[in-house]
């Protein structure tokens, strides 16, 4: 069976661009191409379209960091995320009803002060909440544990299959060609200029290539002779039986490691980490994660208790020592370009499509896009950002 949107038959032996990787930033910067007038597009995925980090993340969306860097970048995906639906004419379910960073201790809480203030001043609105305010705001939560938070109001989450499939359909809808069951052995390269890739259907041919391969890109990029200090990281999420409304907005946990929301249907949908790194590209899940994530939940949101978990999953993504993402064409190999070691990726990518098509296109690089080039990786330059909900094992 054909999924909508994907096209049947092989691909041909030649694309003016090919993009590796169906997930959500391969698609939007497919489609983003398209609209710019690039049509000649095959975007070519191993599995199915989302069927990576981009159907399994917990599609929380936000945009107020603790960096200039990350908050330029994600308030312009924001706002994408608002306008999405509409211009993809596919309803991505985009719920900004605000997205909470809660804070437990007296220390967390002045440095999220001082967080805001930066915020203010790089344009992106934010609220320091006390624990009155977050008590009315998530008035199910342990109050041990939210001493106070900070609060965007316009953030919060979307339905990340919903997200894929509307720049899915879109992209294809203006022309590109997206293929499942495709393998992408290796980058193919010649005196500096990619050519190509070489795939289980044969080579194909191109002059621009975008690695968009996830956890995965790394293995790509040392095909092509590209070497980043990447690592894979795996995640793990639950969703539970849908109970009655009783958490409007998106909540992450700096303390315990956790972000979680309910959706329109009721379920609560959470995950957390432990301390430590943990590197296996496997998706079986394990019991200590699942343990992990219902006695956090439950310690946060007591009424959980006796809830029953519907499903938990496992999920990887790529990271950077500095846990930014790398965008941008790639040093030494020209015309190929790298949308990868994303964290917050599904958040990020109406933005990173764009700029990054934007660049393809035209060769000059937007000034939001400019500081997650590659080459600061190489040089030992690293973006510092705080408010990152993930275990950073001491390699940020
Ligand atoms: C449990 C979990 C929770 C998360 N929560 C959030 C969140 O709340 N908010 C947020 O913004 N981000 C979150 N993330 C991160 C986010 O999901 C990722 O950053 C994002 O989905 C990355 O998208 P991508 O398109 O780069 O990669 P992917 O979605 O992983 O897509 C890569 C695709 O490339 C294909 N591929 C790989 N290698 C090859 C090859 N050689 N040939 C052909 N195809 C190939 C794969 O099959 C895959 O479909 C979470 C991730 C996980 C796992």
């Amino acid at each position: 069976m054909t999924l909508p949107g994907v096209a049947a038959g092989p691909p041909k032996a030649g694309y003016d661009v090919v993009v590796v990787g169906a997930g959500v930033q391969g698609l939007a910067t497919a489609y983003e191409l398209a609209r710019s007038g690039v049509t000649d597009v095959a975007v070519l995925d191993r599995s199915w379209p989302g069927g990576g980090a981009s159907g399994r993340n917990g599609e929380m969306i936000r945009s107020a960091f603790s960096s200039r860097e990350w908050s330029q970048l994600f308030d312009l995906s924001l706002r994408r995320f608002s306008e999405l639906s509409a211009e993809l004419d596919f309803n991505i379910l985009f719920s900004p009803s605000g997205y909470l960073v809660l804070s437990t201790t007296d220390d967390e809480l002045r440095r999220q002060h001082l967080v805001a203030a930066k915020q203010a001043e790089y344009g992106v609105q934010s609220e320091v909440l006390d624990a009155a305010e977050v008590r009315r705001l998530v008035p199910h939560a342990n109050p041990e544990l939210a001493r106070g938070g900070i609060f965007q109001r316009r953030a919060g989450f979307a339905h990340h299959d919903a997200v894929v499939w509307g720049y899915l359909r879109a992209a294809a809808r203006a022309g590109v060609s997206v293929f499942s069951g495709v393998d992408v052995h290796a980058v193919l390269a010649s005196g500096g200029r990619v050519t190509g890739v070489r795939t289980d259907h044969g080579d194909i041919a191109a002059d621009v290539v975008v690695n968009a391969a996830g956890a995965y890109s790394d293995d790509l990029n040392l095909t092509a002779g590209v070497r980043l200090p990447l690592v894979k990281a795996r995640l793990e999420m639950l969703v539970t039986e849908p109970v009655k409304p009783f958490l409007r907005c998106a909540v992450a946990t700096p303390h315990l490691l956790g972000y979680c929301h309910q959706t329109a249907r009721g379920e609560f949908v959470g995950g957390t980490e432990l301390p430590g790194h943990d590197e296996t590209d496997s998706l079986n899940t394990t019991y200590h994660m699942l343990r992990d994530m219902a006695t956090k939940w439950v310690r946060l949101f007591p009424d959980l208790g006796g809830v029953r978990i519907l499903r938990n999953w496992a999920g990887t993504v790529s990271q950077a020592p500095d846990l930014a993402p790398v965008l941008g064409e790639a040093p030494g190999v020209s015309g190929y370009h790298l949308s990868i070691a994303w964290v917050y990726g599904f958040m990020g990518a109406p933005a990173a499509g764009r700029l990054l098509a934007e660049s393809i296109v035209t060769g000059r690089v937007d000034a939001v896009m400019a500081p997650f080039e590659a080459r600061r990786l190489i040089e030992g330059r690293s973006i510092a950002e705080s408010t990152l909900v993930l275990t950073t094992d001491g390699r940020s």
